[in-house]
């Protein structure tokens, strides 16, 4: 049973993005060496697949990375990382989100890293690790501004000695999370970065061990190598997207493909109003191409209007309501629009007049982001694997 809309994720691309990243840290720390500024040596990378991969699907994705070479990997919650455990994934999992009210056993029993990011989940981790005769390793998370998670950076000569204590612990490395990596213009980055590096130096002179550190998304790696550190939290480039406006020259490709098919095929009168509340009403003679996929597969109600979809290689605005499992595009004066015919919301089609829309494109359609229009293909799509 196949619906004909469905995902195709090439993990090819997920690999061969993972090691353009690579290749890329190596030559920038190789320029930065020479130039004598920037950081000289390449971080490693954690691949994040929280969130089902960003709806690419999460074992597939952390199997390609870790062919590719990632040795380690970040999901946001203790589950995410049970499921990637059961699925026989290797290498070492870091947790980000908070685990105050979580149930911490999967920790131990699945070999997962946690982010401790306040002393009430240190005290809880420590009790856990001792009732277990165990040592924790676990990373530590400083809020340098984004203020969401995180030991405030201006508190941590009173917060940080009890944690830095406990012999339960072992704080591995820190972490910090950026709020305006991707821009340029707001001047935050550079408080962020300076504050980590200022937490760094306090952890130090409380005679604390925790050397290594990681603070870069994928924004913040392309932007400035003084945030690698020893390791970069790539999401997004993985995955083949920069997040908007930014740019780069390393050759990403984007890893999912959205696709669908045109079941049926209609004219439409002069005057004649098109889908639920009958918003757009046809000027001229139209041809409509229906197609099954709608808001429960993750297309956005607001790209009524805004978005296209690519038919027989050409642009086809998407006209008239987005609804749960339907959407009408505008074929009128394609050649040949037929049922059968493949439709694109992500990716390319064309021979002659080759086209491409990805989730960035889409995102801006819609005024988001491209990791909601990523995150949001819906459960019911399809993700078939290649
Ligand atoms: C999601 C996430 C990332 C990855 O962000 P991208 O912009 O996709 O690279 C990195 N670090 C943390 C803490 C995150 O939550």
């Amino acid at each position: 049973m196949t619906r004909c809309t469905s995902a195709r994720v090439d993990l090819d691309a997920v690999r061969r993005n993972f090691r353009a990243l690579t290749a890329f840290l190596a030559g920038e720390a190789a320029r930065n060496r020479d130039a004598g500024a920037g950081a000289a040596t390449p971080p490693a990378i954690i691949g994040v697949v929280k969130a089902n991969a960003y709806g690419h699907g999460a074992v597939p994705v952390a199997r390609a990375l870790v062919e590719a070479g990632a040795s380690w990997l970040a999901v946001a919650d203790i589950e995410e990382g049970i499921e990637l455990r059961e699925a026989g994934i290797p290498g070492r999992i870091l947790v980000f989100g908070a685990l105050s009210v979580s149930d911490v056993a999967g920790v131990f029993t699945h070999a997962l890293t946690p982010t401790i990011s306040s002393p009430a989940a240190a005290r809880a981790l420590g009790t856990a690790a001792r009732a277990r005769g165990v040592r924790l390793t676990c990373h530590l998370k400083i809020d340098t501004g984004l203020n969401r998670l995180g030991f405030r950076f201006d508190n941590l000569t009173r917060s940080l000695p009890e944690v830095l204590a406990d012999p339960a612990l072992e704080i591995e490395a820190l972490s910090t999370h950026f709020a305006t990596a991707d821009d340029a213009e707001d001047p935050m980055f550079e408080t962020q970065r300076t504050r980590f590096e200022a937490a760094r130096e306090t952890v130090r002179a409380l005679g604390g061990t925790v050397r290594l550190a990681h603070a870069a998304n994928s924004a913040a790696s392309l932007r400035d190598s003084r945030t690698w550190a020893d390791w970069i939290r790539p999401g997004l480039l993985l995955y083949g997207l920069v997040p908007a406006p930014m740019a780069t020259t390393v050759a990403l490709a984007p890893a999912m493909t959205l696709t669908s098919r045109v079941v049926a095929v209609k004219g439409v009168r002069t005057g004649e109003r098109i889908g639920y509340g009958g918003r757009h009403e046809a000027a001229v003679p139209m041809t409509l191409a229906v197609v099954p996929a709608g808001y429960a597969d993750g297309l956005d109600r607001r790209l009524e209007g805004r978005g296209a979809a690519l038919v027989r290689g050409r642009r086809a605005p998407i006209v008239g309501s987005v609804s749960m499992d339907t959407l009408t595009v505008d074929v009128t004066g394609i050649e040949g629009v037929s049922t059968g015919d493949e439709v694109v919301f992500l990716g390319s089609q064309g021979g002659e007049s080759w086209q491409t829309i990805d989730a960035r494109e889409m995102a801006a359609w819609i005024g988001t982001i491209p990791y909601e229009v990523l995150c949001r293909l819906g459960a019911r799509v399809e993700r078939r694997y290649r």
